[in-house]
């Protein structure tokens, strides 16, 4: 044996740009080194700052190692940070198997299958990690299904009722654009590996235009950044519609080749004059000309549209307005034009075999199961009957951090005849309220397989370390569980490496042609494979947009048919400056992620909140907005709303627009006053897609008196 061993991984985490990683293993088995893979296209042989010092994250003396149960008398969330270790005492896995499955079958058996709730994302975005034995499991169990809604549904759901299919401009191309508009995308804080491409584009002479509220790492970098109002990137998109129209700048060949519905749609915009978009927007009348003339008249033109966008009650709106943009002028046609919001639509595994949703006539319902949206968490705990959820099973998430309305969501996990498992990593906020807490492995410790959001590679992750302590992947953990509770399906023995063979089954179906003959030995040989795609691809080149019309939905039957408007239009989300009614919160809140932490993740090491210090506990506020309420820079504030209240310090400046304060996540329990962002969020949902409506949140902001002892007391809905 070598001295050392380099083995091809994959981050796992979610992030568009699925790094190659490579990882050194000593001759006694432990990783002594992660680099991002020099020969991976778009990896380029660098990660970015929140894995280049993984091992820390691997090794670190507060994973968990094995698995526990909550000793006797300690309530649950009243565990002090630091003091977690020993609320829970060890057990076997024998024991917590037998006892998990005891107790799920009592649950079942007493109030049904569906009082089972599983609760899950995207902590890992592999394939067998991120939804494959455990779906079989929950399917066959009868459990509550969930609808995974909290990131991307809006925009995802929105994009599919134009083009019908998520595709979008390769990032290898994103070099030949000579305009690059950044739309609620903050590349270089969350898409790094796209910013190369942007840099030799601009050395090209393009140019970078971010819209967003937030003066972000990219916009600081940018060549115009548009701080746009929160929630009315709609408008925007409607108005530059609108003016690429009047003045004759749409392809009208292009337009009448694959577009359907497309008068209606210039009727529509023909109501959004730059005047109206601009006392929306906050910009200039001008100015939306002027963005307007620059992006229809610029070739190639490209979109990063990110997932920001769609985090408002009118999201899937605005991302649909959004992706019709590049169709209006024709961009698709160019190599290096077009829009990317994702380009998983492209993989294309064999999802029926992984997660078996056919095992749902297998459980004791025979029937598919109720669906519980996990943006509705709080409500599905507190208020959800017939039947009352008895049973949740966390993994891939960390829902006491991130979900919204999160006052909800820890009442409903403080319930005591609530039965509560959590496969983790690291002691989180969720961890507090376990029943019994199993430990997780890393990437570095399971193998998997893993398609994109921001790129077109399949990549094979190979198990690079033994399991740290005695942690376990998903699929072990469900695969052991099924046996725990009798289901005899073959299914429920599969090997990851047969599950990989079975997510690769698309590659022998002509119905898949961008899969085509990608074997895992051909994955386990290079660690990737380029999907089938030929070179220079153009998305929806092919002219086929699996839409019910068979074109670009300018006008969707298919919304109408829903009771939803068949156009875009901007609707004011309930809570914004344009509909608040008696003006007790008069503040657009947007509660960030933090650029060095993944959404809650990492955000418990040292060298990562280090990254965070100068805005960790921060409310940036405008000048403006401060000075009206007497606050200057790192001033003890208060920020409420009917639903919470945080502790936070002020952060005076010109981060946001006037009227907008901003906050960042992180874990609850590593903030002043035990709560984060997601104190003050709502569990309202978006217009298309059911998502999150982060974004949409309004506030109030006060000063803490010197001297105060206690918060002013807020009223918090229950
Ligand atoms: S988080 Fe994203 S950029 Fe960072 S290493 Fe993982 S995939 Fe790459």
């Amino acid at each position: 044996m070598t001295p050392f061993n380099v083995i091809q991984t994959v981050c796992s985490h979610d992030c568009p740009d699925s790094c190659a990683v490579l990882v050194t293993v000593d001759e006694a088995g432990k990783a002594v080194k992660v680099e991002g893979d020099p020969t991976h296209p778009v990896t380029r042989g660098f990660l970015c700052g929140k894995v280049a010092k993984y091992l820390d994250r691997v090794y670190s003396p507060d994973r968990v190692i094995y698995p526990m149960r909550r000793r006797t008398g300690v309530a649950k969330g009243q565990i002090p940070h630091g003091e977690e270790q020993s609320a829970f005492e060890r057990m076997s896995w024998d024991e917590a198997l037998d006892l998990i499955a005891d107790k799920l079958q009592e649950v079942s058996a007493r109030y049904g299958p569906e009082s089972i709730l599983p609760y899950s994302y995207a902590g890992t975005i592999a394939a067998l990690g991120y939804g494959s034995m455990d779906r079989r499991f929950f399917h066959r169990l009868g459990a509550s299904q969930l609808d995974r809604t909290i990131c991307a549904t809006a925009g995802g759901d929105a994009f599919l009722t134009v083009y019908g299919k998520k595709l979008g401009t390769d990032t290898e191309d994103f070099h030949r654009a000579r305009l690059i508009i950044a739309w609620g995308a903050n590349i270089h804080g969350n898409n790094v590996h796209l910013w190369p491409q942007i840099e030799e584009a601009r050395r090209s002479g393009a140019r970078l235009i971010v819209i967003d509220p937030y003066r972000t790492r990219t916009a600081k970098l940018a060549d115009w950044h548009i701080p746009i109002r929160p929630g009315t990137d709609g408008a925007l998109a409607l108005g530059m519609m609108h003016v690429i129209l009047r003045d004759g700048l749409e392809d009208a060949a292009y337009i009448e080749a694959h577009g359907h519905g497309f008068e209606a749609l210039r009727k529509r915009a023909g109501e959004y004059d730059p005047e109206r978009v601009a006392a929306l927007t906050g910009m200039t009348p001008d100015d939306v000309v002027r963005l307007a003339r620059e992006y229809a008249t610029t070739v190639p033109a490209v979109i990063r549209m990110n997932y920001g966008v769609q985090r408002s009650q009118n999201g899937g709106t605005a991302a649909r307005a959004i992706a019709m943009l590049p169709a209006i002028i024709g961009a698709w046609k160019h190599l290096g034009g077009g829009m990317q919001l994702s380009t998983s639509g492209a993989f294309s595994f064999d999802g029926q075999a992984l997660e078996r949703p056919d095992l749902m006539k297998e459980s004791p319902l025979g029937r598919p199961a109720r669906v519980v949206n996990m943006s509705q968490l709080g409500a599905a705990l507190t208020t959800l009957e017939q039947p009352r959820v008895h049973a949740l099973f966390v993994y891939n998430s960390n829902p006491a951090a991130i979900a919204p309305n999160q006052n909800a969501v820890l009442r409903g996990m403080a319930r005591q005849d609530l039965f509560t498992v959590v496969h983790e990593q690291f002691f989180t906020d969720t961890v507090d309220y376990a029943d019994v807490l199993l430990p997780a492995t890393t990437f570095l410790e399971h193998l998997d397989i893993q398609g994109a959001y921001g790129h077109y590679y399949v990549q094979f992750s190979q198990q690079a370390i033994a399991p740290v302590g005695e942690s376990r992947s998903n699929v072990w953990l469900f695969g052991q569980l099924a046996q725990r509770m009798g289901f005899k399906e073959r299914c429920f023995l599969d090997t990851p490496e047969e599950m990989i063979e079975q997510a690769l089954n698309t590659a022998q179906n002509p119905a898949f042609p961008a899969m085509r003959g990608i074997t895992p030995e051909e994955l386990k040989k290079h660690g990737r494979a380029r999907l089938r795609l030929g070179d220079n691809f153009l998305p929806f080149s092919d002219g086929i947009f699996p839409t019910r019309s068979g074109k670009i939905e300018f006008y969707s039957e298919s919304l109408a048919e829903q009771g939803l408007d068949p156009l875009p239009a901007f609707v004011a989300p309930v809570e914004s400056r344009h509909t608040k009614t008696d003006g007790a919160f008069p503040l657009e809140f947007l509660p960030r992620k933090a650029d060095t932490y993944m959404n809650s993740t990492f955000a418990n090491l040292p060298w990562h909140q280090r990254m965070e210090k100068a805005t960790s506990g921060a409310l940036e506020m405008n000048l403006e907005d401060a000075a009206v309420r007497k606050i200057v820079n790192g001033d003890a504030v208060e920020v409420f709303n009917s639903r919470g209240i945080l502790q936070l310090r002020a952060m005076v400046g010109a981060s946001v627009p006037p009227g907008v304060v901003a906050g960042r996540l992180s874990w609850n329990k590593l903030s002043t006053g035990g709560s984060n962002v997601n104190a003050l969020t709502a569990e309202t949902l978006t217009d298309i897609g059911r998502g999150a409506t982060f974004y949409s949140t309004l506030v109030e902001v006060r000063k803490v008196q010197a001297g105060a002892e206690e918060p002013a007391a807020v009223e918090v809905c229950s």
